[in-house]
This record gives structure tokens, C-alpha cells and sequence, in this order.
């Protein structure tokens, strides 16, 4: 197993989940941000496209095995937009808020507000490793009209989890990380990194 792991992202809000999650390991977990890996496009259309290219991006530029996130928001009454575009879906520069308020537009009135957060994780050895180790993972809710909470990023404080009836911005990160779509992913690819290395 290997002792290093790169982290492809420069979301602080994905991070810091990615590293509450990997904390009990006996991994270094290094943020791409520390190696200066420079920022990586995005340009397809399904996740794992995008997680794949950022993850092989990240393994290039520092030789070491790297593990990225590709994540959205998937909206049914918008078809699943904004998807892959939820980092930017009211354009650049990238803006939680004005996303967040883009959406509140968007949605208006319709009254449904049925959504769900998805999210791949990759995982590559080394950047032409073709085996990279992927889980996915989904968390439903709906859309409010309104934000509440003032924790977590992106849009947190918009989406009700049904089970507790908060919203993600209220959740203390113990529980985002048991019960989110990075959790899940997380743990599925915490379970086959376990299979692995007894391989
Ligand atoms: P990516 O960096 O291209 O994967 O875009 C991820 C975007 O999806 C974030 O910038 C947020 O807008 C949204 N997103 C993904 N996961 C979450 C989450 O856990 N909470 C809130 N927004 C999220």
C-alpha cells in the first residue's frame, strides 16, 4: 500500500471532508495546493470523466498516487442540471453564493424541488494506472426556498436532508461525512482500497 496520497482538488470545502475522512489512516494526505499542482480542466460531461482527468492531472504533476472528486448537484425538475457545471453554474468566477442564487431563480415556484448531491471518486496509483480504483455515491433531499445553516460549502445551506430535516449547512461534518454522497463514495473506496491490499 502506498505511504502518500495526493488530494486533486483546490475546494477547502471538499478537502477538509476528504480529510476528516482519511484522518484514521496511516496515509500522508498532501492537498494538490502544497505540490503546486496547477488547476485542471474539466471539459466532459459525466463526472468520472472529469474525475479520472483531475486525478490523472494531479499523479502527473507530482509522481505520486492522487485521489480526486468530482462532485454536483443533480436537480429533477432542471433535468439534473447544474451536474457537472455546479462548481460554475452562474459562470466565472466561481461563487457559492451567486450559484446558490441562480438556483433559487431558476427553480422559482416549481414546486418540485426532488434533488440529489452525486459524487465519483478516483483513485490512480500513478498517472497511467489502468485499473484506478472509482466508487460513487448519492445523497437525496430537496431544495428549499430559502438558505439555512451557515456551515459547509457549495450548496449546503439550500438542501433538506429528509431523514434529520436539516439542511446540510447544519450539520456538524461528523454527520455530512457518515450520511453525504462523499461519505458513501468514501467508504465504498475505503472498502475496495481494504480488498486491495490483501490481494
Ligand atoms: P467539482 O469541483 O467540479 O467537482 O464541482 C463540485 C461542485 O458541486 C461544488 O463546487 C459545489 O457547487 C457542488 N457540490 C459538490 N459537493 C457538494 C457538497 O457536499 N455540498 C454542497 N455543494 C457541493
Amino acid at each position: 500500500m502506498f505511504k502518500k496520497l495526493v488530494i486533486a482538488t483546490g475546494n477547502l470545502g471538499k478537502l477538509r471532508e476528504i480529510q476528516h475522512i482519511l484522518g484514521g489512516l496511516e496515509i500522508e494526505i498532501i492537498p494538490q495546493s502544497a505540490l503546486n499542482v496547477p488547476e485542471c480542466e474539466e471539459p466532459f460531461c459525466t463526472f468520472i470523466e472529469n474525475a479520472l482527468t483531475k486525478a490523472r492531472h494531479a499523479s502527473k504533476h507530482t509522481g505520486l498516487p492522487a485521489l480526486a472528486d468530482d462532485s454536483g448537484l443533480c436537480v429533477n425538475a432542471l433535468l439534473g442540471a447544474p451536474g457537472v457545471i455546479s462548481a460554475r453554474y452562474a459562470g466565472e468566477p466561481k461563487s457559492d453564493e451567486r450559484n446558490n442564487q441562480k438556483l433559487l431563480k431558476v427553480l422559482g415556484t416549481e414546486s418540485n424541488r426532488h434533488a440529489h448531491f452525486y459524487c465519483v471518486m478516483v483513485l490512480v496509483r500513478h498517472e497511467h494506472d489502468p485499473e484506478p480504483i472509482i466508487a460513487e455515491g448519492q445523497w437525496y433531499g430537496e431544495i428549499l426556498y430559502e438558505y439555512r445553516g451557515t456551515d459547509g460549502f457549495g450548496y449546503d445551506p439550500l438542501f433538506l436532508d429528509a431523514k434529520t430535516g436539516k439542511t446540510v449547512a447544519e450539520l456538524p461534518l461528523e454527520i455530512k461525512s457518515r450520511i453525504s454522497h462523499r461519505g458513501h463514495a468514501m467508504a465504498k473506496l475505503l472498502q475496495k482500497l481494504e480488498r486491495l491490499s490483501h490481494d
